[in-house]
């Protein structure tokens, strides 16, 4: 097992590292406080210099400009780039952008690369994912109720979305609706690529998380689709493979999540730390580092986030070697855990925080927001365990 990275590597995350410090940790707090055409005005000009430092979309494929990534490069990027929610973003790399793309660069047609691929991997465009319904549990998506109905030459789509991440102000999304009800569970469903502008596309509303509706990239839109037609050219991949391409989505997806979990994690504990050493709790100059209770949560979340990061390039290294499918007990295994580990640093970090964790003159309670998410999307922590359990225990089982 090696982690090890090249010289050009070790020098992109240098810069990307430096980056995020110099550039984008003095703009959150307008993230924060700020009004969004501010922000956006802040983040464009961000991103003219990641493109001047020829570091635009550095985990697309070298055939689409990026730079050709291993999965553990690749997760090591994620996790420099988290240090900031805004990191992703500048450096156009963000979800839900960053899956589709990886499955357009898969299986779209040389028209939909034209139309749909390009322009996204250049940032001229945004797009969204479309598969979890208000009606039926996301977690089994062989539920799914969306249907997308032959006609003539097009597919005619009825169903209702939610959770369709950056619908407001995308230019496409990839939605997954039945196409066979008759077929095996899982080739029943299908990817088609609909433009946001085609009559029956209905963005309903942005639905509020956490006291918060968002806008543009940052929001979760619930989507009705009402007789929406689109030609039957825009499937993406073949009729049926819905569920096979969703899988291609999400498991080095989930390497992204996590190592980018680690990078808010690692921010965490640095600013717990430091909080930690500058707080003066006593008339003699003790400070909360002098603090026994203190100390043991950071040997312990320092132990957590080691453990959890091994744990991360270990899989992508699997997925590097043996691919995605080898290394299912792998993903399912961080997706719950490095969950949790960051979901612990953000929660201790804010307790060292004392007040000042709660509000939001620092990161943290962004963080604690918006990141509770994590132990739901990309697969439940619940249902992670319990297929990775269920393969570990029938490792087990006697042989009849
Ligand atoms: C911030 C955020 C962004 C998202 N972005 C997108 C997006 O861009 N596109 C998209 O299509 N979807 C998106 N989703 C939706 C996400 O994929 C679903 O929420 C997820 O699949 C879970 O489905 P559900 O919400 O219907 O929960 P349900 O399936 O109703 O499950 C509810 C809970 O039940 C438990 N549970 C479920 N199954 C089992 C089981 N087998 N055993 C034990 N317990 C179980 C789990 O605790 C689970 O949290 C997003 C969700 C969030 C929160």
């Amino acid at each position: 097992m090696d982690f090890e990275i090249d010289e050009k590597m070790s020098t992109i995350l240098t810069m990307v590292n430096e980056f995020v410090e110099r550039e984008l940790v003095p703009i959150e707090q307008e993230m924060l406080h700020g009004d969004p055409e501010t922000l956006q005005a802040l983040v464009v000009a961000a991103q003219a210099k990641v493109r001047q430092m020829g570091l635009w979309a550095p985990n697309h494929p070298v055939d689409l400009g990026g730079q050709g990534l291993t999965m553990v490069e690749h997760g090591l990027l994620s996790e420099a780039l988290g240090r900031s929610p805004l990191g992703h973003t500048v450096f156009g790399a963000q979800a839900p952008d960053a899956g589709n793309i990886e499955i357009l660069h898969k299986y779209a047609t040389p028209e939909q690369r034209d139309r749909f691929l390009r322009p996204l991997v250049e940032g001229r465009i945004r797009s969204c994912f479309s598969m979890t319904e208000p009606e039926t549990a996301g977690s089994n998506p062989v539920l799914l109720a969306a249907t997308a109905v032959k006609d003539g030459d097009d597919y005619v789509i009825n169903g209702q979305k939610w959770f369709t991440s950056s619908a407001d102000g995308a230019a496409f999304a990839i939605v997954m609706a039945v196409t066979d009800p008759e077929a095996p569970p899982y080739q029943r469903a299908s990817m088609i690529i609909v433009p946001t502008d085609t009559e029956g596309f209905n963005l309903v509303r942005n639905v509020s998380v956490m006291g918060h509706v968002g806008s543009g990239h940052a929001s979760h839109a619930e989507v009705i689709y009402q007789s929406c037609r689109v030609p039957q050219a825009n499937l993406l991949g073949p009729e049926g493979g819905g569920f096979v391409i969703a899988q291609d989505r999400l498991g080095p997806g989930r390497i992204h999540h996590c190592m980018r979990w680690l990078g808010i994690a690692s921010r965490s504990f640095d600013m717990m730390c430091e909080r930690a050493n500058a707080r003066v709790i006593s008339t003699d100059g003790d400070t909360l580092a002098d603090r026994q209770v203190i100390q043991h949560w950071v040997a312990e979340l320092d132990a957590e986030i080691r453990g959890a990061r091994l744990q991360t390039l270990h899989a992508a290294w699997m997925i590097d070697r043996f691919g995605a499918k080898a290394a299912r007990d792998e993903i399912s295994a961080i997706k719950f855990s490095v969950a949790n580990t960051m979901l612990h640093a953000v929660d201790t970090a804010i307790q060292v925080h004392g007040a000042l964790g709660v509000t939001d003159d620092t990161i943290l309670s962004y963080w604690y927001r918006h990141e509770r998410a994590a132990r739901i999307y990309d697969g439940a922590d619940e249902v992670h365990k319990t297929s990775l359990g269920r393969r570990i225990l029938r490792r087990y089982a006697p042989a009849h």
